[in-house]
């Protein structure tokens, strides 16, 4: 399609500049508007994770399929601990559960490598513009309230890499916490669903908790704080405008894993204005059940609380494939995962899961 207006994408974040790349890359006219001097100023430099569990294809092959190059710091982590409150686990799979990777404003980020990307490909980015809501053609600003609310800290360390999930209500209610260490550097977190106000109580509960598993120095600890916001929608366009991200609710339900919906829902916003075609068909078609099936065993995961919590470290452990495990909480009921493998769980869980525990 051929237009002799730019189409003007505002916020760059992975769901703006993913949009930006592929209709830069097919000949469109881009401008992005940022309101902040930079990409990635609402984070830290501090890790998050790609998550590789919910396609059968790995997450990196999927990223170069929409055009989104790997050169950003980006590492696989193939298994770690996983803590429930009363049981343990170590997991482990023969590909990659996630692939670690930073995000902020620092070169090696996610978030500056889209932005080379995109300058790259042609694409012009105008910081320090806030744009009123009703502008643009492609909406992707974030989040606009939280769900879900995250404090933590990143620090400098000597411990080797390691990643480290704690599911437990006194910790990170409704949510979790995780410690994930690589190359020096950490990022320590809790996640909560509830309880925004005790943020504080939770992260240093959150810190004892992991300094009772493992020993690791903590240096210059710096503290960040975020928020998530998900919401299901019949329609992702307002107005003719696309909503991309987290500006259009596009978010993991059950454990706010936002990048991948972030950066596919950007490239189906390209797709749809190259090609004309109905972009509310192209993001249900991908993802909607998708999106809708985190919503309920979020739900569930909710409701069964501890109870949900330690199934599911028992579960994955007992799985021997814990990416298989988790790719079927984004296609099946968690309460149906349970109640299938309530037999092999048995047989398995006869086990003590973590020596010493
Ligand atoms: C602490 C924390 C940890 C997380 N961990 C993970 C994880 O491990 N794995 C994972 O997959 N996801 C994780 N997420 C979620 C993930 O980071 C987000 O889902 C993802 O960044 C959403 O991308 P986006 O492009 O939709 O929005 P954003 O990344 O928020 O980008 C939106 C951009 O729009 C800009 N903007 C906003 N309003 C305007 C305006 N009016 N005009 C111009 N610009 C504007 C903002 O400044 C921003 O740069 C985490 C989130 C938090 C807070």
């Amino acid at each position: 399609m051929k237009r002799s207006e730019p189409v003007k994408i505002i916020g760059a974040g992975p769901a703006g500049l993913a949009a930006a790349i592929n209709l830069a890359k097919n000949g469109c006219r881009v401008i992005v508007y940022e309101k902040n001097p930079d990409v990635g100023m609402r984070f830290h430099n501090d890790f998050q994770g790609l998550e590789n569990w919910t396609t059968e294809d790995d997450v990196l092959d999927f990223l170069l399929s929409m055009s989104i190059d790997i050169d950003f710091y980006c590492k696989p982590v193939y298994g770690g601990l996983l803590y429930g409150p009363s049981e343990s686990a170590t997991i482990h799979s023969d590909q990659p559960l996630f692939y670690l990777v930073k995000r902020g404003s620092a070169p090696d980020t996610l978030d500056n490598s889209l932005k080379r990307q995109a300058l790259d490909s042609g694409v012009s980015i105008e910081f320090n513009t806030a744009v009123p809501s009703g502008e643009g053609d492609v909406i992707a600003t974030g989040p606009r309230k939280p769900d879900m609310f995250a404090v933590g800290i990143v620090f400098d360390t000597d411990i080797a890499d390691t990643a480290v999930i704690v599911l437990n209500n006194e910790i990170a209610p409704k949510g979790y916490a995780y410690l994930l260490t690589a190359d020096g550097r950490g990022t320590l977190a809790t996640v909560l669903y509830a309880h925004f106000d005790r943020c504080d109580q939770y992260l240093d509960k959150a810190v004892a908790a992991f300094r009772g598993i493992l020993d690791f120095d903590l240096r210059n600890p710096a503290r960040f704080s975020g928020f998530g916001n998900f919401f299901l929608r019949k329609s992702a366009l307002e107005k003719g405008q696309r909503l991309v991200g987290e500006a259009a609710g596009f978010q993991d339900f059950l454990f706010g894993f936002g990048i991948r919906y972030a950066v596919t829902s950007g490239y189906l916003a390209a797709k749809s204005i190259i090609e004309d075609i109905d972009y509310d068909h192209l993001w249900k078609l991908r993802f909607s059940n998708q999106l809708k099936m985190s919503a309920r065993n979020r739900r569930l995961y909710e409701m069964f609380g501890n109870f949900a919590y330690n199934s599911l470290v028992k579960k994955t452990f007992a799985s021997g494939n814990p990416r298989r495990l988790w790719q079927r909480f984004y296609n099946t009921s968690f309460r149906g995962i349970l109640r299938d493998n309530r037999m092999k769980e048995e047989a398995a869980c006869d086990t003590t899961l973590l020596p010493g525990h």
